[in-house]
Order: structure tokens, then sequence, then C-alpha cells
């Protein structure tokens, strides 16, 4: 039978962290039981292939505040986060990561932030217990983020967040596929804090993040957040015209002060008139390109804070 519903929804995305869960569920048991408020743990099982998910099932047993979706497949630790937050019922939505890599005891102090009356509450590592190959990577993503979007987070990337029920109802308007939580909640112009949370090793295991898919997710998040990168192309045509009509206007010059004709100038200027007008050309489609790219984003339009009548 189902409990009415928590005040506290905790989402963790679940991927072959068996040896990770039990003591994970314990900590944030103990630790949320302390508060003295109702609250479930939506663990949503992102198509682990080890015993995670029997494990989730044995939890739920002798704890039915344990709710648990499974993916029919692996799709990533996003797409099992919004899986999870289509599923939670508490006015507070918090996440954290299954490594333990998030301690559970530093819940409480974003849940008071909540309390204070911040719509979404952002964990800090300032000192975080990864490898170097790790941070570097996510240092430019927190440079680049900062520069680009609205999100102006010193730590994007971390994961123990906590949010006001309401955020996560807006964010399931979204219907764009490309996503990047920190960049839609700063899009949304809610109120938002920062904590500083303490980082720990990872509990067992080893990050589900090799340097390819790193790399990969760099690139989604650049081109989901910007089309700079298409932009990039008119400008460099730019620049290839204005050198060819340079060039084209040295070469007249000569014909007409010594009479002589530089082939190879000719050329040059032609060539060079000829690329940047096909970068020009290739700028302008990918101009359109980037607008159709926003459309099919579906973005809303503008959100009301309030009403005042
Ligand atoms: N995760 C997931 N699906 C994936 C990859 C990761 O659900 O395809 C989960 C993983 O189980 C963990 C969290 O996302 O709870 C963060 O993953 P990980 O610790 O490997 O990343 P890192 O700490 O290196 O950023
Ligand atoms: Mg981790």
């Amino acid at each position: 039978m189902e409990q009415a519903a928590p005040e506290i929804s905790v989402v963790i995305p679940v991927f072959n962290e068996e040896p990770n869960l039990r003591e994970l569920h314990a900590r944030i048991v103990s630790v949320l039981g302390e508060l003295g408020r109702s609250f479930e743990v939506v663990a949503v099982d992102d198509g682990s292939t080890d015993g995670s998910l029997a494990l989730l099932r044995e939890l739920r047993a002798g704890d039915p505040r344990l709710r648990i979706v499974c993916l029919a497949r692996n799709f990533g630790q996003s797409p099992a986060l919004y899986a999870g937050f289509a599923h939670v019922r508490g006015d507070i939505v918090a996440m954290l990561d299954a490594d333990l890599q998030n301690p559970p005891e530093e819940l409480p102090k974003l849940i008071a932030k909540i309390d204070e009356g911040y719509d979404f509450v952002s964990g800090w590592r300032q000192d975080r217990k990864d490898t170097f190959l790790r941070t570097i990577p996510s240092r430019m993503l927190n440079y680049f983020v900062k520069k680009t979007t609205r999100a102006q987070f010193h730590d994007v990337g971390c994961s123990i967040k906590a949010f006001r029920r309401e955020v996560i109802d807006l964010m399931a308007k979204f219907t764009h596929r490309s996503r990047y939580l920190p960049v839609d909640v700063a899009w949304l112009g809610v109120r938002t804090a920062e904590v500083v949370v303490r980082h720990e090793p990872r509990g067992a295991g080893t990050s589900k993040y090799g340097l390819f898919k790193l790399f990969r997710t760099a690139f989604d998040l650049v081109t989901s957040v910007t089309a700079a990168p298409l932009q990039f192309f008119s400008l460099l045509g730019w620049v290839f015209a204005i050198s060819g009509f340079g060039v084209g206007l040295r070469v007249a010059y000569w014909r007409y002060t010594r009479g002589d004709l530089n082939y190879m100038g000719t050329v040059t200027a032609l060539m060079f008139l000829m690329f940047g007008v096909q970068l020009i050309a290739t700028g302008l489609m990918c101009e359109y390109i980037s607008r159709i790219y926003i459309e099919v984003q579906n973005r809303p339009y503008y959100i009301v804070k309030e009403v005042v009548e």
C-alpha cells in the first residue's frame, strides 16, 4: 500500500553500485530520520548488470520508504535522474550519487537552505577527492559554463543538490534531449544558493566516466548550451572573404600602376574569395540550423514568477 506523500524525496541514480548501496541506504535513513521529517528514497536503476537491482529490492522489502524505478537499459546518469524526478512525491527533492562520494550527512544543510526560501541549492566540493584526470575536464567545464550560460555556480558538476518541488515540475515541461541540469535550472530564473559540502573518494567500484565519456559529455554540453561553434564558421568566412578582397585590390593596383599581371596573386585572391563565400554560406546555414535547434528545444517562452493583483 502507498503511504501518504512524504515531505522529502531523495533521488539516486544507480549504475552498478551494488557494494555501496547497503551503506548508502543506512546512512540516508539515519540522517533523514534524525531530521524527524517524512521522506522517501527514489533509487533509479539505470540498467545495472551487477546485483544492484536485486539488492535494492531486498532493501525495499525491509523499508517501504525506498522506491525503485527501473530503466529498461543503461541510459546515462542524467536520464536516470529525470526518470527519478518524474516519480518523486515530496515537496523538497534532493539528489546525490550512489557511490558514497556525496556523504548523505550533508543533506540536512541543503534542505535547511530550501527551508530558508531558496528554490535550488547546489553542493560545492571545495576539496574534491577525485583523480587529476577526472578534475581537470571538470575545471574546464566549470569555466566554460560560467562564461557562456546563466549557471553561475562554482561547481556545476557536483551531484548533491536540492530543489523545491516547483522547480522539478517546471523542468518536467522541458522537452529538449541534451540536458544539463544546472543550466536548465539557472535558465528558469529561480532563487539559487550554494553550500560547501564534503566530498569523499568513491566507495567501491570505479568512476563510470572514462576519458572518452567525459569528452563526449563535455561536447554535448557545449553544443547544447550555445550556438557559438556554429557561428564561428561565418566569422571565419568573413576573414577569408575580406583577405581575398584585399589581395584582389592589390593585384588590381599593380596592374594599373606597373602594368604587370600577377597570376599568383590573382589565384590567391580568387581562392580566398571563394573560400570566404563558401564559409559564409555554410555559416548562414548553421545560423538557420541553430534556430531550428533552439525551436525544437521547445522551452517555454517565459516563466512567470508571480502575478500581483
Ligand atoms: N550513473 C548512472 N548511469 C550511468 C553512469 C553513472 O546512473 O550511465 C550514476 C552512478 O551510479 C553514480 C552517479 O551516476 O551514482 C555518478 O557516477 P560516477 O560516480 O561514476 O561519476 P563521477 O563521480 O566520476 O563523476
Ligand atoms: Mg562518483
